[in-house]
């Protein structure tokens, strides 16, 4: 037979515009439908069947008994047609009867049909019917047959949807999997949030399939793909400051996907049968998106994820729906979801409706994560392939507490964990009595819990926590948020406000901590020399230094906030005692400089240094003569003490911090910064966790600083227990490691009945 599928779907396009902008009631269109789609297709059955009540009800036929209509109705995964929806595949047969799923209905009359064709109806990801043809005689479709089924299912999607004709899309299904679902996932931030599915990067609606000028909607597709390649090869060719060399391969692959000329052939021909610019993509991510599902890779299902996102690109750049669900703004109570997100990223949310986020990456000690910890937002991580199974606006639970999320919960569920979260804020209350009561451990040792911030909203959790203080100001967050460098007067304004609102508590101020994965889009990676290895790059108290203007502002900004009072400052990432001198000799020519134009002086400058590189333990005798106070980075020390990346999601639970090697080494800069008396204080992300800390405090560590969350937590273990019982435990426990030390910390703690979680 010789068909031109291009031409016929075309054809069809054109007959099923008019059908479409014409009067009649849905069920006619339907009719008409498959009376055009037959004669088009020259096939002597059409049937579309539609999900309703959770079933697939023939709802129009031309070939098949009439009487049939709305009679005839499977269930999902049942005979040939259940199957189609079930795994949103194409069935392509000879004889029919002979396959496995297929199920006979004789009020059908369709046993005189041998061959069977069927395509799924997909509207968002989710099979919500079936196009079927078939014929007398044995044979197999030809694939350009396949394709222009395929290609009328999306005009059919358009037309129920506008028509109202499926059911609402609680019934949607996707990949056999209905109603309400249970994933797992890598807590990252506990706590609980209940909230709607939110895509950070929304899904692209399609508002029209059938082209009403096929010329027209062929220059969309080659502008946007112009557009697409320039932001590529410019993505490329100036890669944000701090991303890495898998970044790299990662532009690699779009720019060869970008440039592939069967990518855009294929997009044009779907033009060419009728097709808007829009629907045309979609149609080719379709089919492109069935024929990987058929190859079981995880590497090809990475490419694939690669491809979906340029494919959205694509037809985010068509169709000019360009922003992310932070620009375009949370309408409800939200749960974003994403592959994964940068610090930056994240405060751009409203985040009085922002309730948690889910990420299909994501590692405990990324910045993104410790952010979202300092806006108490859960987060869960390491979920993937969410796109197949939560869709926008799905209503969701987040257990970031065990670490799984419900999508469409019951009613029962939901009620349930209601439950848990009054449980939760209980708690919370009950933590919040102890906000006005001093951390004395039992034998009467003062632990100074401080709280971890960055940003002016952060400021009220001190009076809320009855913390001592800000034990760690991350001064690049200001940066991060910024579109721009921030102005000098704007760092001092907010140096000045968390001074303000610290009263008389402690604040220490960290400078800039930008590179790794704290990415200022105004600054280039070029400048960095194309990091491999950003982590381990041009980052911190490093850039600090080279690009010295940096920490002069940032110098003169803390000087000019803290006068009249004391200034804390310390430097991250120093490794060797002569950069903390040179950044400290930076803020004295700044004191010179004020001092010369009889500006205020801060009674008094305290410098720390963080210890964050492990080869700064081996120079403790040398710095610690010249430093007021010295801070421990756990998230930094310990990614390179096991050299492991923090942000690396497959490596997010291999290494644990109750493991000897970072207990030994911590007892040892303990030790060397006591000889010398110098305070020592740890404010990675270790630290907020009640296990951790109480093994901070049995290595003779008194203060803390941590995310504003768990200040309650560990006021109450530090009242349980008894300084000297845990020292001298842990000394054990160093000497002669037990096996598994967290499970014997745990137990030693519930002996003493400290609140653990
Ligand atoms: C750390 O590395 O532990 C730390 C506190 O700094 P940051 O997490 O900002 O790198
Ligand atoms: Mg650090």
């Amino acid at each position: 037979m010789s068909f031109n599928a291009v031409a016929a779907a075309r054809t069809i396009l054109t007959r099923l515009h008019d059908v479409m902008a014409s009067r009649s009631g849905a069920q006619a269109k339907l009719n008409t439908v498959v009376e055009v789609i037959g004669a088009g297709l020259d096939s002597e059955v059409c049937s579309i069947y539609l999900l309703r009540e959770g079933m697939l009800e023939l709802f129009a036929t031309r070939g098949l008994a009439q009487e049939a209509v709305h009679v005839t109705r499977l269930a999902i995964g049942e005979g040939l047609v259940g199957t189609i929806a079930e795994h949103t595949e194409t069935l392509n047969l000879a004889e029919a009867a002979s396959h496995p799923d297929f199920a006979f209905r004789p009020e059908t009359g369709e046993e005189k049909f041998h061959s069977f064709a069927g395509v799924p109806i997909v509207r968002l990801e989710r099979a919500v019917g079936v196009l079927a043809v078939q014929h007398v005689e044995p044979r197999r479709y030809e694939e350009v047959e396949i394709e222009a089924l395929q290609t009328v299912a999306m005009v059919i999607s358009e037309l129920i949807s506008n028509a109202d004709l499926i059911d609402d899309e609680s019934h949607g299904i996707t990949h056999g999997q209905s109603g309400s679902e249970l994933l797992r996932g890598l807590t990252l931030v506990k706590g609980l949030a209940v909230g709607t599915a939110v895509y950070h990067q929304p899904r692209v609606t399609i508002e029209h399939v059938v082209a009403e000028d096929t010329e027209a909607e062929r220059q969309r597709v080659y502008l946007a793909f112009d557009r697409m390649r320039e932001q590529i090869d410019r993505m490329a060719s100036q890669a944000e400051f701090g991303v890495g060399g898998e970044h790299e391969e990662v532009l690699e692959t779009y720019r060869m996907f970008a440039y592939d000329e069967g990518w855009s052939r294929r997009i044009n021909e779907a033009i060419d049968s009728g097709l808007t610019a829009e629907a045309a993509i979609e149609r080719v991510q379709q089919r492109t998106r069935m024929r990987m599902r058929q190859i079981d890779d995880p590497l090809l299902a990475d490419r694939m994820h690669d491809l979906e996102d340029l494919s959205n690109r694509l037809l985010r750049i068509v169709s000019g729906q360009l922003g992310t669900a932070a620009s375009l703004g949370l309408r409800n109570d939200a749960i974003v979801i994403a592959r994964n997100l940068g610090p930056a990223e994240l405060l751009e949310y409203d985040r009085r409706k922002l309730k948690g986020v889910i990420l299909e990456e994501g590692s405990l000690t990324s910045h993104v994560v410790i952010v979202a910890r300092a806006m108490n937002v859960p987060v869960l991580g390491r979920i993937r392939s969410v796109r197949g199974k939560i869709r926008d606006g799905d209503p969701l639970l987040l257990d970031g507490d065990e670490g799984v999320v419900t999508v469409r919960p019951a009613a029962a569920v939901i009620e349930a964990f209601e439950e848990r979260t009054a449980k939760s804020r209980e708690r919370q209350a009950a933590y919040a009595k102890l906000r006005d009561v001093e951390p004395f451990t039992k034998d009467g040792e003062r632990i100074t819990v401080m709280i971890n911030a960055g940003l002016k909203d952060d400021l009220p959790n001190l009076a809320l926590t009855g913390a001592d203080g800000i034990g760690l100001f991350r001064t690049e967050f200001q940066f991060l948020v910024s579109a721009t460098l921030p102005a000098r007067e704007r760092q001092t304004r907010l140096y000045r406000d968390v001074l303000e609102a610290a009263g008389d508590k402690e604040v220490v101020f960290r400078t800039v901590d930008i590179g790794g994965d704290k990415a200022l889009p105004y600054l280039r990676q070029d400048e960095g020399g194309g990091e491999e290895n950003p982590a381990m790059g041009w980052r911190a108290l490093r850039v600090a230094l080279e690009r010295d203007g940096l920490l002069k502002a940032q110098a003169r900004s803390l000087l000019e906030a803290a006068g009249g009072r004391t200034l804390n400052v310390m430097f991250p990432m120093v490794c060797e005692p002569w950069e903390f001198m040179a950044a400290r000799d930076i803020f004295e020519a700044q004191v010179a400089y004020l001092r010369k134009r009889k500006k205020v002086l801060p009674q008094k400058i305290r410098y720390g240094a963080m210890l964050e590189v492990p080869a700064l333990a081996e120079q403790l005798d040398l710095i610690c003569p010249h430093l007021s106070f010295m801070s421990i980075g756990t998230n930094d020390l310990t990614q390179f003490l096991f050299a492991a990346d923090r942000a690396n999601p497959k490596l997010a639970e291999r290494y644990d911090w109750l493991s000897p090697s970072v207990l030994r080494f911590l007892k040892r800069v303990v030790d060397g910064c006591a000889l010398h008396d110098v305070s020592v204080t740890v404010c990675g992300e270790m630290g907020g966790r009640t296990l951790e800390a109480l093994a901070l405090i049995g290595l003779g560590i008194r203060r803390l600083s941590i995310t504003p969350a768990a200040v309650g937590p560990i006021k109450e273990m530090v009242r349980k227990i008894d300084s000297v019982e845990i020292g001298d435990a842990m000394a054990g426990w160093l000497r002669a490691p037990p096996p598994n030390l967290r499970e014997v910390l745990r137990a030693w703690a519930a002996e003493r009945g400290a609140v653990l979680e």
